[in-house]
């Protein structure tokens, strides 16, 4: 490492960057290349010399930027954010220059106690129970996602399980969730072995949002139990990917406990809201749960990849995935004084990702992270209210957060026309370049989503999406 040429390209590439941001609003959100694209754009195989960083530069211009979907765009709408921030750049840039592996806590004492002190200062704000901080069994962890987050926790409730009832009963074991649980739950069942049989997707309530029904729980734990099954996986939700819909936490994590069931909450979206008093309600019931998690680097400033999860109980978790080679043992671990992360995740390596987080928390406070997100909220409140003062569309489910899930009206109760019509106003929007946003189906019907969540969205940004969304429906229409 050369520490004058890491000063020079640094601060091209700072100012490259910043330039990128400053101009953000000139590029297609959604990237309009072909499949294969960059096949034609770029050589065979890699050069034999060294080149500058100013041809590399001038390549990412003409040719990466044309095939990069601008996530940080104002008029990035679709999916969840995941957003960026100054401050979590900072924390970016620093973790790749420290560039240390914390696996062990011997391998950067640090980066182990800051991730603790954080996740626990986070866990604060959104006023989690106290068995979730690292003073007691619980304790905090960075993942590198939710799918991780819910892999590592259904492996050690599957551990768990298998411990008293016998590795054999592997074929007994049931998870439950509702229909709108994020498929990264599924994938958690193919990889930990669960019997795609014994997967109990339960339908959501059309009535309430698509939130879980406490009975549904019930009747399919029931019947289980009575076949001789073994209940031992329930996921809830706090904001759902298709609707932002929550779960009754609290009822269903009364039926989890009385059957020994880990409950899991995946909260990956909307966990960041519940930091402001007035939203916290959507996480109440969350004292009964084994785990949650939600993603810092979706709507909390903090850039990819930082999902946070703390567990009530972290025996559970390094029961199921501890190691223990020559070549890693050292003093700390073997005397037991110290957390290993090693043991709370699927991957050895681990990079100094709460450092990003700690920036944000520092550099922004409490109450402005509070405010960012009311912010974002209100703009969405705005935006459905202009969608219902529309006759030509209908919000599909009230909203609770920054996501607005609406579709244009059906004509002659012809469903199937609608829905196709709704995908053609998706694609005339989206290929506009103007804005980015996405699609789901709710019982059938498809539903456009629009998620706002990008640090840079204003209020004239939501205003002039509308206008776009109005602009395309009318010429759908008229044709
Ligand atoms: N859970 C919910 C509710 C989500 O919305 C998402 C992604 O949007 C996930 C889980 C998966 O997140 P990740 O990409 O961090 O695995």
């Amino acid at each position: 490492m050369d520490s004058e040429q890491l000063r020079e390209y640094g601060h091209r590439m700072v100012d490259f960057i910043a330039d990128y941001y400053k101009t953000i609003e000139s590029f297609p959100v959604l990237s309009q290349v072909q499949p294969g694209y960059l096949h034609n754009l770029l050589p065979d195989s890699a050069p034999d010399h060294p080149e500058t960083v100013e041809q590399v530069l001038d390549d990412v211009k003409t040719k990466i930027l044309p095939g990069v979907t601008h996530w940080q765009s104002p008029n990035f709408f679709a999916y969840y954010p995941s957003n960026s921030s100054v401050a979590g750049f900072l924390g970016e840039m620093l973790s790749a220059g420290v560039g240390i592996v914390g696996f062990s806590w011997v391998t950067s004492p640090a980066a182990t106690e800051l991730e603790m002190i954080v996740l626990d200062w986070l866990a604060k704000l959104l006023n989690l129970p106290e068995h979730f901080l690292s003073k007691g069994n619980g304790g905090g962890v960075i993942q590198g996602s939710a799918s991780e987050a819910i892999l590592v926790v259904m492996i050690a409730a599957r551990d768990k399980v298998l411990r008293s009832a016998g590795k054999n009963s592997l074929g007994k074991l049931v998870v439950y969730s509702s229909d709108q649980t994020h498929s990264a739950l599924q994938k958690a069942c193919q990889i930990a072995g669960i019997h795609p049989e014994n997967c109990r997707v339960l339908k959501a309530d059309t009535s309430t949002n698509f939130a879980l029904r406490p009975e549904l729980l019930q009747e399919a734990v029931s019947l289980d139990l009575e076949a001789g099954l073994i209940p031992f996986f329930l996921c809830g939700n706090v904001g759902t990917t298709s609707s932002a819909a929550v779960d009754p936490l609290a009822a269903l994590g009364k039926i989890a406990k009385s059957n020994e069931i880990w409950f899991h909450v995946d909260a990956a979206y909307a966990g960041s809201a519940c930091i402001c008093p007035e939203y916290r309600q959507y996480i109440d019931g969350v004292e009964t749960a084994d785990s949650f998690n939600m993603n810092a680097h979706k709507w909390f400033l903090t850039n990819f990849d930082c999902s946070l999860l703390w567990v009530k109980d972290q025996h559970a978790l390094t029961e199921a995935l501890s190691t223990n080679p020559e070549f890693l043992k050292n003093k700390a671990s073997q005397a037991n004084l110290v957390v290993d992360y090693k043991d709370w995740q699927i991957p050895l390596g681990r990079r100094f990702r709460s450092l990003k987080l700690w920036m944000v928390l520092r550099l922004y406070g409490a109450e402005a992270l509070k405010n960012y997100i009311r912010n974002h909220i209100k703009l969405a409140k705005d935006l459905e209210q202009l969608v219902s003062q529309d006759p030509n569309f209908e919000v599909i489910t009230p909203r609770i957060f920054s996501l607005v899930c609406f579709r244009i009206v059906p004509t002659d109760n012809d469903e199937k026309k609608c829905n196709s019509r709704n995908l053609e106003l998706l694609e005339a929007v989206n290929s506009s370049g103007k804005l980015f946003i996405s699609h789901t189906a709710l019982s059938g019907k498809i539903v456009l989503r629009c998620a706002i969540g990008a640090p840079l969205t204003e209020e004239k940004h939501v205003k002039e999406t509308w206008k776009v969304i109005q602009e395309k429906v009318s010429y759908l229409l008229r044709k």
